[in-house]
């Protein structure tokens, strides 16, 4: 499961970077400070944060054309990005906007504006990490009530199968062995059997009803859970003659 969002501050000024980082910290984010445009780099490269705070004025590079390079690489181009800026004037948040930031911050700023600032964009760009729901199609998780819902009608099922499902959920499309799964969701301090990962499989399956084809068996592999289950493209794929 993920744990706190990462948070890449880029920001000249030291007073201001120190501000926002024990800010960050003190509600459940990990920020990274880097002063300059080729430090912000260098961090990029080891770690790809979940947002980046980003100053327009920076010295070297500004912020403005960091924000397009990051939004022309491939590696870099979906992390949101929040540019801090002193300036109020319109075209120069179009052109912030423009370049590829998700939203802008105008200093002085209030920490709360912030973190509500970066709580919205982690919600529209990952929407595990900012309010716990997860969504595949019709399915609907919440991970702060342990609600499970499909096509609008709640779902029961017990706490094992919730944690299996909202790993599932969370790493979707990807095929998972027992093995990991017992790792991931029983914690590696547990043993037990890998044929205990099929009985909470099977019920949870049961307590999605008609969702639980969603969760293919991969022979010979383990499980997914799939946004499109092969029971229901094949039988939506026409056949051709
Ligand atoms: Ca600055």
């Amino acid at each position: 499961m993920r744990t706190m969002p990462r948070v890449l501050i880029v920001e000249d000024e030291p007073p201001i970077a120190e501000l926002i980082a024990v800010n960050l910290r003190h509600n459940g984010f990990q920020p990274t400070w880097a002063m300059d445009s080729e430090t912000a780099q260098r961090e990029l490269d080891d770690q790809l944060p979940d947002v980046i705070l980003l100053d327009w004025m920076l010295p070297g590079e500004s912020g403005l054309a960091l924000a397009k390079k990051w939004r022309k690489d491939a590696r870099t181009k979906s992390v949101p990005i929040l540019m801090l800026t002193a300036r109020g004037d319109e075209s120069d948040r179009v052109a912030g906007l423009d370049a590829g930031a998700d939203d802008y911050i105008i200093k002085p700023f209030s920490t709360k504006e912030m973190l509500a600032r970066i709580r919205a964009v982690l919600r529209r760009r990952s929407p595990e990490m900012a309010g716990g729901v997860v969504a595949i199609g019709l399915l609907v998780l919440d991970a702060a009530t342990h609600r499970v819902t499909f096509d609008g009608q709640p779902l029961k099922m017990g706490p094992t199968e919730f944690k299996l499902l909202h790993y599932f959920m969370q790493n979707s499309e990807r095929v998972h062995s027992r093995g990991q799964l017992l790792d991931k969701v029983w914690g590696d301090h547990v043993f037990i059997e890998e044929r205990t990962v099929d009985v909470h499989v099977k019920r949870l399956r049961e307590a999605l009803g008609t969702a639980g084809v969603l969760i293919e068996t991969v022979r010979g592999a383990g499980y997914r859970l799939t946004a499109q289950p092969l029971a229901q493209s094949a039988a939506a794929t026409p056949v051709s003659s």
